[in-house]
């Protein structure tokens, strides 16, 4: 039976970086890259991942929070002779410097968040689109005959997309970047305050808790709250929003909080 482990390398606006293994293959995918190549491999090994089985990075959009270490990562994993294929959407190659230089030297495929999915290393990956204010955005689901996992972060709201893609899954890692009173009091200027609490923005606490509380379905266990603010947020508040949800709904789904700083696995 092959079933997921989510590792959460680094989650928020200082960098992301997560990986989803497939736990029969030790084979993995990488979504996003805005940490350091030394930050990748190290936290990597503290999750008991091997680097060398990355098969591909997926791209959810081109912010440099999630693509900054993209170079630095693919160059250090060539040298391992490791050269994964980084998929992204054509809009987030178009509206990233970083991306489309990256595009010409290193195997590049693009793909549709709404009409394409995809199978690599065993695993069906359907991208799904999400509402944020970068050229191209989508979260995505993965899938193999025994489990499903569900990934989004970066939306101001759930497009009915993204929350069909969300359902029935094992284990989901879901956007809780802020609370709202925090961000309204926090030094943030005025347009960045509602850049985030708006719809291309990202999701708060209470809205990541309503989405979390639609898709408390028979097969969910594990929760990972992704992208916390660390100006706007605590790390308390997202756990026991979420928690509150389950809770409320008598589930049994665990509830975890992704860092900034260390790495975690849900699995
Ligand atoms: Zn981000
Ligand atoms: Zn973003």
């Amino acid at each position: 039976m092959s079933l997921f482990a989510l590792h959460i390398l680094a989650s928020g606006s200082k960098g992301n970086a997560a990986i989803v293994e497939d736990t029969s293959t030790g084979m993995g995918v990488l979504i996003d890259c805005g940490i350091s190549g030394k930050a990748l491999i190290e936290r990597s090994e503290q999750c008991g991942f091997d680097p060398c089985k990355l098969q591909a990075v997926l791209i959810t959009h081109e912010h440099t929070d999630h693509i900054s270490g993209l170079g630095v990562c693919l160059r250090k994993l060539a040298k391992s002779g490791v050269n994964p294929t980084v998929f992204a959407q054509q809009a987030s190659i178009d509206g990233s410097n970083t991306l489309r230089e990256l595009a010409n030297n290193h195997d590049f495929r693009t793909f549709k968040a709404t009409e394409d999915d995809f199978v690599l290393a065993g695993m069906r990956i359907t991208p799904f689109p999400t509402s944020h204010d970068a050229m191209g955005s989508c979260g995505f689901r993965f899938e193999t005959e025994t489990d499903a996992l569900g990934f989004m972060t970066d939306t101001g709201i759930v497009t009915g997309e993204a929350h069909e893609a969300l359902r029935d899954v094992r284990l989901l890692g879901l956007e809780s970047n802020h609370d709202p009173a925090m961000l309204r009091a926090c030094a943030y200027p005025a347009y960045v305050k509602a850049r985030i609490a708006g719809d291309g923005g990202h999701l708060s606490n209470e809205q990541s808790a309503a989405e979390l509380a639609e898709l408390l379905s028979d097969r969910l266990e594990h929760v990972a709250a992704l992208h916390i603010s660390q100006n706007s947020n605590d790390y308390r508040m997202p756990g026991e929003t979420l928690r509150a949800a389950v809770t409320r709904a008598s589930h049994p789904a665990n509830v975890h909080v992704a860092y900034q700083s260390k790495p975690i696995t849900i699995r």
